[in-house]
């Protein structure tokens, strides 16, 4: 018998009911359904709650931009080959391999920021798009 991981939430640290969220939703930004990256722990109440980001578009938008960022520094140089980006990545050859094929192949390989912004599937989030939220939630301020 394999031993099972015990998950907390990234947000209350409690092991109970922790259900697995992708930050980026596997229906918008398939090609991440398996990038740990992409993996957020959360409780019930910080996952399905009224603050949690399926219900919230702030805090969404939030782990959403904080993904981006990572990926960012994930991939810090102008190029990578599909070799590092599977690497980068901890992933599969096959992942990678999609990931890159509608990705265009420059000289020095594929663009870091082509890549983020098809991981994050096919846009790139903007910290003005969180202010827009910020500005007409009724709980601003809560979450700080
Ligand atoms: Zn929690
Ligand atoms: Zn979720």
């Amino acid at each position: 018998m394999g031993t099972r991981e015990i998950h907390h939430c990234s947000i209350c640290g409690t092991c109970y009911q922790v259900q697995l969220h992708h930050v980026a939703f596997r229906s918008r930004a398939p090609l991440l359904k398996n990038i740990r990256l992409n993996f957020k722990y959360l409780c019930n109440k910080h996952h399905q709650g009224k603050n949690g980001p399926h219900k919230n578009r702030y805090v969404d938008l939030t782990y959403k931009l904080e993904l981006q960022d990572k990926l960012f520094e994930l991939f810090s140089k102008d190029f990578y080959s599909e070799k590092e980006i599977q690497e980068l990545l901890n992933t599969t050859s096959s992942t990678a391999k999609k990931i890159c094929k509608k990705l265009r192949s420059y000289k020095d390989g594929y663009s870091s920021k082509e890549l983020v912004k098809r991981l994050m599937g096919d846009r790139i989030y903007t910290q003005e798009e969180l202010e827009e939220v910020e500005y007409e939630d009724p709980w601003e301020g809560v979450l700080k």
